[in-house]
């Protein structure tokens, strides 16, 4: 039987940490959250957004636009966010209406507040080991392993998954840590023979079940990014009920990576306000 690994709960100490560092700031940090459209799981997503903000005493600002709003129009308001000096860190919520550019939008923000990590700028200092936000869901997978004690250094992790937004990240941040890494893809051949190799297994795909138990080994770690939505029902890539037999940890879906991801963009803000306040 696995210990679950409890994204709930540890997002819930780190909100305490949190808080009382927002405690000690004489203005409160600041997200501000750009949303243009009426995506429904992206109004969910500001949601939970919004309410840990406030769990934790921090200003948030939502900027909501019509999905038919020009380009110019937003990143105009960008610009406008990025000489604020009381907003801290900016996000656009995605995906963006079809016919909008991300790129164009996303790389107005400055990269100091890209507490996303999204821009062109951001993502380029973060494959060359300079100073900048890590995107929030893979520095939440790296935060749980990190809050459970799971030592990662000369491990074999198995990422499946290989999105710009997740696992080229988590590739990157793995091999940082003195990880072996293993990357694996929609065209990886016998995907079951390199998963079953894992003595960590993170799975970020979005297709439900896809990791059976006879495809991991007795004792991996597992952690499941995947989210599929199917009759209000949200399940991971993982087929939780049978691998959870064979793992000796395992997040759940949900109450796994997702509430860390949030609480990992509260802690980017609350660092952006203390580098505009130290001046680093
Ligand atoms: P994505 O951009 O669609 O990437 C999916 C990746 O999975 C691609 O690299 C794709 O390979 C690979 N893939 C597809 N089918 C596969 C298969 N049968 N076997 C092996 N690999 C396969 O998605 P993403 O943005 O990375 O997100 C992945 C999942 O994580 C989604 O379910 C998303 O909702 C979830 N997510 C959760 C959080 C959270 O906070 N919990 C945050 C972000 C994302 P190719 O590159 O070859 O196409």
């Amino acid at each position: 039987m696995s210990q679950i690994i409890d994204g709930k709960e540890i997002s819930k100490q780190i909100k305490e940490e949190l808080a009382s560092k927002v405690k000690t700031c004489m203005i409160k940090p600041s997200l501000a959250v750009i949303q243009i459209g009426e995506d429904p799981a992206s109004n969910a997503y500001i949601k939970g957004k919004a309410k840990a903000a406030n769990e934790i005493g921090m200003n948030f600002r939502l900027f909501q636009y019509a999905f038919d709003t020009s380009e110019r129009e937003i990143v105009n308001k960008i610009v406008e966010l990025n000489n604020d000096e009381y907003i801290d860190g900016i996000i656009v919520q995605l995906p963006l209406p079809s016919g909008m550019s991300t790129k164009k939008i996303i790389n107005a923000i400055e990269v100091s507040k890209d507490v996303d990590g999204l821009t062109d700028k951001s993502i380029a200092r973060f494959y060359n080991n300079r100073k900048c936000f890590v995107p929030c869901t893979p520095q939440a997978v790296i935060e749980l392993l990190k809050r459970k004690e799971i030592e990662v250094a000369g491990k074999h992790v198995v990422v499946v998954g290989r999105s710009n937004l997740v696992g080229k990240p988590l590739v990157q941040l793995f091999l940082k840590k003195d990880a072996t890494v293993t990357v694996c893809h929609s065209k990886t051949e016998n995907l079951k023979e390199l998963t079953k190799l894992a003595d960590i297994l993170i799975v970020a795909v979005g297709k439900k079940h896809l990791i059976t138990a006879d495809m991991v080994k007795e004792g991996v770690i597992i952690v499941d990014v995947g989210i599929t939505r199917e009759d209000g029902k949200l399940y991971g890539d993982v087929d939780f009920d049978k691998v959870e037999k064979k793992a000796s940890y395992i997040t759940p879906v949900p109450g796994g990576v997702g509430p860390m991801t949030v609480t990992m963009l509260l802690k980017n803000v609350i660092e952006c306000y203390n580098n505009k306040n130290t001046g680093k």
